[in-house]
């Protein structure tokens, strides 16, 4: 009998990890890649060149955010870039395995590469934010009409919560909250944001985090906020009826 044969081809399974703000898509897609690695195969991480939250080349999970400790190895190094076709031209003959972060922020052209890549026997793996702050399917610019298309095509999905900031509950949606006034001891009073105001989608820029409130400029407060909130705490103010 031969031996178990360790390095298993790959099978271009592709893997969806979906949820709101928080819900630990990254950390999950980073426990994915390690695991990966583990079995001894090529992985090569992407992420898009607006999620530039954290850190410019490495993709670190929310929680590190306020930890402000880059020496701690749990981060993996990324290729950062603006555009599909960049992974395409980056990725190595010898890869088994493309995680690919924050996939909502690329083109629509990334859904005929991610076929490209299972046809030819690459796993992909892809974290998603499945919806904007109206709750609607996460828009997508180009060939496909929003994220739901990526969980079509994918073998295996994952959807994840957050924990709702106001109740505890489980939080499905991403809440927005726009600058509305500065209070008299100088703190900033946030309202949540209007139906019509802009989903951040490829190609607009905007700060994404919680976090930037505590920055270290105290009067230079971010237009708009993000933070996980349940069903019931969801508040999109001006919303059709
Ligand atoms: P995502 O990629 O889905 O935005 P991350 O993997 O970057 O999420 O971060 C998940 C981590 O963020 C959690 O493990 C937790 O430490 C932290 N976190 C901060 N706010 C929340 C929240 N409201 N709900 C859950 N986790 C939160
Ligand atoms: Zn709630």
């Amino acid at each position: 009998m031969s031996a178990p044969e360790h390095n298993k081809p790959s099978v271009g399974k592709i893997t969806v990890i979906h949820g709101p703000m928080f819900s630990g898509k990254t950390e999950e897609l980073l426990r994915r890649v390690r695991r990966a690695k583990i079995a001894r195969r090529k992985v090569q991480l992407f992420k898009p060149a607006i999620d530039n939250r954290y850190h410019a080349t490495q993709v670190l999970p929310h929680f590190l955010a306020h930890a402000g400790d880059e020496s701690m190895q749990v981060g993996e190094a990324a290729h950062v870039v603006s555009h599909p076709r960049e992974i395409a031209a980056l990725l190595k003959a010898e890869t088994d395995v493309a995680a690919i972060e924050e996939a909502q922020f690329l083109d629509g052209s990334l859904f005929e590469l991610v076929r490209r890549f299972s046809r030819q026997g690459v796993d992909v793996i892809l974290s998603l934010l499945d919806q904007d702050y109206r709750r609607l399917p996460f828009p997508i610019a180009g060939s496909v009409s929003n994220v739901g298309d990526y969980l079509a095509i994918a073998h295996e999905s994952l959807k994840l919560a957050a924990i709702c900031v106001v109740c505890g509950q489980d939080a499905h949606h991403s809440q927005k909250l726009t600058l509305s006034s500065i209070d008299r001891e100088g703190k900033p009073i946030y309202k949540p944001a209007s139906f019509f105001t802009e989903v951040v989608t490829v190609g607009t820029s905007q700060e994404l985090t919680q976090n930037k409130l505590f920055a270290d400029k105290p009067l230079d407060f971010p237009e708009s906020i993000y933070e996980a909130r349940c069903r019931f705490c969801h508040v999109v103010a001006d919303e059709p009826q």
